[in-house]
């Protein structure tokens, strides 16, 4: 049976009323398991409005009660972690493992926004002028929007939930139509954390609802994660309406290996970066750089045998799955449809995973993974964001060839080198145009007290999320000037004539 999804609004799930769905599939089989109401303009400014009345009172507890809400959700999504986690792998097909680790990063930003007060103490410059004090202070925006991806139903909703309610703000989410379920159940944990109703609202939708939430004056800020033409729209309507916006798009990462890097490591990195999660990930390794033509033929030796093993399959096997189904049918289509342009392309296609097929789930969304060799940056493999299980080699004659194609390309969102060479490492971490940046390390996820963000085309706004930034990017400063010229002290004596 199909289940009718809800809308999370003033502290309770509520039906949509719009009469528009979208279909939410199970990947490893193919099935609509539910339907997800997509909102229209009138449901999302009704409930902007209500998160609006309910947002002053919540900006004005004092940071350490709103920071209690962030302890008290961390202990329960803890007590949830199993249940949240199947319902993430159900819908969007990666296996249990990394779905609770996608929960798990989320985790760490709210365990990190506990820290609330200290974020928000404000500056306070004494005796600026004669009688005169400056300080300045850090104040919630009012109502705030998020528009989150597929890849990260958990993650990426914590990372803009957590800091935009603990800065006082109420916020608007609005989780990708393909994967709902973990933000509307977020939500329920945050209420029964304590959040008041109306502070954090989930709008489940579409384009309209987008387009409501960046034409809504209400709203004063977005933050957007997904994919790079959406975000460059919502960027340049959001800008042009006069919000604050901050969009994370796509990513094309590169990771550059030396021919003295150890060669074991390098390939075992590959395997994990290039097809986990079936490479639906923004920080996953898509072109491998070796550098020299030796190293190249030892890193397709060492690669073949391990892809080879890779295990895919539904979530229910349990450990025995590597990785999982891609989200859509229309995501699989789009993933083969560039591994013929591969092929037509010129490329050599070492590993071909076209044919993969799962007895039992021939109807899901399962792609074997491929390997491709003497990839050329001007294929459309190389230049175009995959998001399947492909990996693209690029044989690079130097290592300035190497770091080049790295900083020529338009996405800059992670990168990687693999060296013992001191030397190439920092000059790689130093030179490249690339915002996060690994040595010997092929995920550089950044931990929450750090900042996460792409250059380029992979980001659009001068803030990154979380760490410090959240709380730039979800606050405005406010600075006092203020003279008490009373006269009370004078000449070192209190004079009690000015305190009559
Ligand atoms: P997407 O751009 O299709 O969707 C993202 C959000 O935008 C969803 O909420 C969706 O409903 C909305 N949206 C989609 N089309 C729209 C339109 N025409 N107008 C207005 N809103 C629209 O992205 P996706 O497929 O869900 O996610 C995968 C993409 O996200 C990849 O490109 C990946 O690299 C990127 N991503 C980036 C980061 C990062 O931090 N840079 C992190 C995760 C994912």
């Amino acid at each position: 049976m199909t289940t009718e999804l809800s809308h999370f609004i003033n502290g309770q799930l509520v039906k949509g009323t719009s009469g528009r769905f979208a279909d939410v599939f199970n990947p490893a089989t193919g099935e609509v398991q539910a339907k997800v109401p997509l909102a229209s303009t009138q449901e999302l400014d009704d409930a902007i409005a209500s998160a609006a009345a309910a947002q002053p009172k919540w900006a004005s507890f004092n940071p350490q009660k709103r920071a209690r809400v962030m302890m008290a959700a961390v202990q329960l999504i803890n007590r949830d972690m199993e249940k949240l986690a199947e319902a993430l792998s159900r819908e969007h097909g990666k296996t249990i493992p990394d779905a609770k680790g996608d929960i798990q990063r989320g985790l760490e930003v709210i365990e990190y926004c506990i820290g609330t007060p200290q974020m928000l103490k404000g500056e306070f410059t004494d005796s600026a002028g004669p009688g005169i004090d400056m300080y300045s202070m850090k104040q919630a925006l009012g109502v705030v929007a998020g528009i989150t991806p597929f890849n990260f139903p958990a993650m990426i909703p914590l990372w803009k939930i957590g800091p935009a309610l603990s800065c006082g703000n109420a916020m608007i989410m609005k989780p990708s139509e393909r994967a709902p379920s973990v933000p509307l159940m977020l939500a329920e944990i945050f209420k029964e954390a304590g959040l008041p109703d109306g502070i954090l609202q989930v709008i489940n939708g579409d384009k309209e609802a987008v387009d409501g939430i960046l034409d809504n004056d209400t709203v004063q800020a977005v933050g957007f994660v997904g994919s790079t033409p959406i975000a460059e729209y919502i960027y340049s309507r959001g800008c042009a309406n006069g919000k604050r916006v901050q969009c994370f798009g796509g990513a094309k990462n590169h990771m550059i290996i030396m021919p003295d890097a150890d060669m074991d490591k390098a390939a075992d990195a590959l395997i994990g970066a290039g097809y986990g999660a079936a490479g639906e990930r923004c920080m996953a390794i898509s072109v491998a750089v070796p550098v020299g033509d030796e190293t190249a033929d030892r890193l397709i030796e060492k690669l073949i045998p391990r892809i080879e093993k890779l295990k895919v399959g539904p979530y229910t096997a349990g450990n025995d799955v590597d990785y999982g189904p891609v989200v859509t049918a229309a995501a699989k289509r789009n993933i083969l449809g560039l591994v013929e342009s591969g092929i037509e392309q010129g490329a050599e296609l070492v590993i071909d995973g076209r044919d993969f097929n799962l007895q039992g789930y021939e109807d899901g969304f399962f792609v074997g993974p491929h390997l491709f060799d003497r990839v050329t940056p001007d294929m459309d493999i190389y230049k175009k964001e995959i998001f399947g299980p492909v990996l693209s080699t690029v044989r690079a004659g130097s290592y300035e060839e190497a770091i080049g194609l790295a900083m020529d390309h338009e996405y800059g969102n992670g990168t990687a080198i693999f060296t013992r060479d001191g030397d190439a490492a920092r000059d790689f971490a130093h030179r490249i145009n690339v915002g996060m940046v690994g040595i010997n390390v092929p995920i550089p996820v950044p931990l929450a007290y750090h900042t996460f963000g792409g250059w380029k085309k992979s980001g659009f706004g001068d803030l990154n999320q979380h760490g410090p930034d959240a709380f730039k990017f979800y606050t405005r400063t406010k600075t006092v000037t203020s003279r008490w010229p009373s006269g009370i002290k004078q000449g070192g004596e209190f004079n009690f004539k000015a305190m009559e």
